[in-house]
């Protein structure tokens, strides 16, 4: 048995045409176009990668957007005083914080200034708790992307066996609460979790974003398994690899996502959706 490969790429590219053909037709009726604030601080190399990218899938779909760059040096203070003004902002619908911040920034008190209404991310306490009580509004990125990706190829997710392998703010605790909400019976482990292996060789479903190059191998995961790499990590000699092992997973998942051109696409798609749902539901008054 070989898994079959969930193309991220190619289900990213299709849903950004639709929003293109959205953006399209507000145009051409006079509606608002979406616009999205990039706030980018400090001089992390992939953290600039990622805001071109998203700069590119902005103006790939014909949205508006505007990228703040500033010095690690810069205050709190000072970023505050920018969401507040972009929070009033009405050619802006979508705010996002390009994580992570240096560290004597306090990320989550950063994170809180966003108007939960153009907080495109997903990681406002506001938009995690409606998660929590099954009420998704703005969805944080790469879990949403995920489950997009599963609904896709059409895996019914009721009573899966999920496992989640790591359990950061960003991924793999909004993660919990999409896998919940689906239906799934969801395990988180994380660095403190003992005998993670028992829990591996159970799970239906694994989806595993912990930072480690190849980390989970395919000896250890049940037959026909699901297997999600989020992780992205940059080898010695500039190959990126994911979290998971492809070659030893690949002989035995059922389904099994690349990297790169698996989650990574998705999670910028669910960017523009989010950003696209903020301008209609706020603005447009139009999913109330
Ligand atoms: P993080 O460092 O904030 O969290 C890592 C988590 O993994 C922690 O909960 C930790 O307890 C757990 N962990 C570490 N070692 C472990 C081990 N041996 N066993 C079990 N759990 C372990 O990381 P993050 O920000 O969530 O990112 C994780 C990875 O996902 C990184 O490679 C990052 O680049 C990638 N990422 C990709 C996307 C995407 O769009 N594809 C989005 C976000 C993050």
């Amino acid at each position: 048995m070989v898994a079959k490969i969930i193309n991220g790429f190619k289900i990213s590219k299709k849903i950004q045409k639709k929003i293109k053909n959205e953006i399209d037709k507000r145009k051409k009726k006079g509606l608002s176009i979406p616009g999205l604030a990039v706030i980018l601080v400090g001089n992390n190399n992939s953290s600039k990668i990622y805001v071109k990218n998203k700069k590119i899938a902005c103006n790939k779909v014909g949205f508006f957007s505007k990228i703040f760059k500033f010095s690690k040096k810069i205050s709190e203070k000072k970023i505050i005083n920018l969401i507040k003004k972009l929070n009033k902002n009405k050619l802006i619908h979508g705010i996002l914080i390009q994580l992570p911040l240096p560290k004597k920034i306090n990320t989550l008190k950063i994170l809180k200034k966003i108007s939960y209404k153009k907080d495109v991310d997903g990681f406002h306490p506001f938009n995690i708790g409606l998660l929590c009580q099954r009420q998704p509004n703005l969805r944080s990125c790469t879990p949403f992307g995920i489950l997009q990706l599963l609904k896709k190829k059409k895996i019914k997710m009721k009573g899966l066996n999920a496992l989640i392998i790591g359990a950061s703010n960003i991924v793999g605790r909004p993660m919990m609460l999409e896998l919940l909400l689906a239906g799934c019976t969801t395990t988180v482990a994380h660095r403190f979790t003992k005998n993670l292996y028992q829990y591996v060789k159970n799970a239906d479903l694994i989806i595993i974003a912990i930072g480690k190059p190849n980390f989970l191998n395919g000896k250890f995961i049940k037959k026909g398994a699901i297997i999600i790499d989020v992780g992205i990590n940059r080898l010695k000699n500039g190959k990126i690899v994911g979290d998971v092992d492809f070659n030893s997973n690949y002989k035995k998942a059922s389904y099994i996502t690349p990297v790169p051109g698996g989650v990574g696409p998705m999670t910028v798609t669910s960017l523009l959706q989010n950003t696209l749902y903020a301008c209609k539901k706020y603005y447009d008054k139009k999913i109330l």
